[in-house]
């Protein structure tokens, strides 16, 4: 490894599952050492993802502990272990999904590493990589959605939630789209999504009742569900025969439990996706992002940001997106 890489480094680990309290942020973390296939990033920025509130909570089983935590940054690459593509030199500005992203340094596989291109910025890469790329992804992947689809989108106002209303808007599909608040269904309304929603938590028949006339009675072609337990039934309500529902989260709580002889009552496609799965090798990877980049320096969609937060910050951060505050992405920096 370089010899001007410092031995110790800032980062956020866990020793156990719980609330924001078991988030420990250290300053003398060992700087990992690239493994064969894996660059070394010194990362400028850190993008939270919901997902990393379940494993701190549990919902996800731990690897291992101490656990650091963080799905995606961007940054410089500082080292190279063996075996790694040219085309990430160290110093190349990359963004790359995989574990251990809170922290100063983060040895992560070539696999799922890519070059930012000059016209991006290292901020604008680490707030829409992974959350951009699972609506991408899901848009083509999980629902090939075509123009005039009647969609349902829940969340939409969240990370992933505005990416999906965007692109789907581009693709020409209409959009039913859900949030909390009427701050947050008004900032949906403004990135393309046509009907906006409450959840109706406490008539759920109302909400399905509103989506039938809404779509003529036949229902959406697909649900979009991340916020899972809470919405799940009333989504599955809404798609049409036929149709596709995917559920890919869990924000409220995953769903169990889930009789399959259901499915049968219209023909529906039921799908539980995970980005990783659509991006599993370097070449699948490369395309989505050549796509992406392509989309954010030519369609100039809105990469919203939410906030940057110190990453000594991180309870705080966390406190903010479990607790339904935010919109867009949430950033952390090492300072
Ligand atoms: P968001 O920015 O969307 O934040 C989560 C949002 O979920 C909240 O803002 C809130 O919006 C909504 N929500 C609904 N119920 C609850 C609840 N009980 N507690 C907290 N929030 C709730 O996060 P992300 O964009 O990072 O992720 C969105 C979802 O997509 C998550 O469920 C995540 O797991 C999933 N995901 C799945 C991937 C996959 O590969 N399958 C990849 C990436 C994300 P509101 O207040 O409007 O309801």
């Amino acid at each position: 490894m370089a010899s001007s890489l410092p031995k110790t480094m800032k980062g956020v680990w866990i020793e156990k599952t719980g609330g924001t309290e078991v988030l420990q942020y250290k300053t003398d973390i060992p700087v990992p050492e690239p493994k064969e296939g894996e660059v070394l990033v010194k990362n400028e920025f850190i993008g939270i993802n919901y997902i990393d509130t379940y494993y701190r909570s549990g919902v996800y089983p731990l690897p291992h502990t101490p656990y650091i935590l963080g799905r995606e940054g961007s940054g410089t690459i500082a080292a190279l272990g063996t075996n790694t593509p040219s085309t990430l030199p160290i110093g190349a500005r990359v963004a790359y999904m995989g574990q251990f992203a809170y922290a100063e340094y983060t040895a992560v596989s070539s696999t799922y590493t890519v070059p930012i291109p000059d016209s991006i910025d290292s901020k604008t890469a680490a707030a829409a990589l992974l959350q951009a790329l699972t609506a991408l992804t899901l848009i083509r992947d999980a629902y090939p959605v075509q123009k005039g689809d009647w969609i349902l989108v829940t969340a939409a106002a969240g990370g992933v939630g505005l990416w999906l209303v965007q692109l789907l808007k581009a693709v020409g599909a209409r959009i039913i789209a859900t949030a909390s608040t009427p701050e947050k269904r008004e900032l949906a309304r403004q990135n393309g999504a046509e009907v906006l929603l409450e959840y109706y938590d406490d008539d759920k028949d109302k909400f399905v009742a509103e989506v039938l006339e809404i779509t003529g009675g036949e229902g959406v072609a697909a649900v979009f569900d991340s916020v899972g337990k809470s919405t799940f039934d009333s989504s599955l309500a809404v798609v049409k025969r036929k149709g596709t529902m995917v559920s890919f989260g869990n924000a409220s709580g995953p769903v169990t439990g889930f009789a399959l002889g259901r499915l049968s009552a219209k023909n529906v496609k039921l799908l539980r996706p995970t980005l990783f799965n659509y991006i599993a090798t370097a070449d699948e990877l490369a395309a989505y992002a050549k796509e992406l980049w392509s989309i954010i320096e030519k369609d100039k969609l809105n990469v919203r940001v939410h906030d940057v937060y110190p990453l000594e910050d991180v309870v705080r951060a966390t406190n903010d997106i479990e607790s339904r505050k935010t919109t867009g992405k949430l950033l952390l920096q090492p300072l």
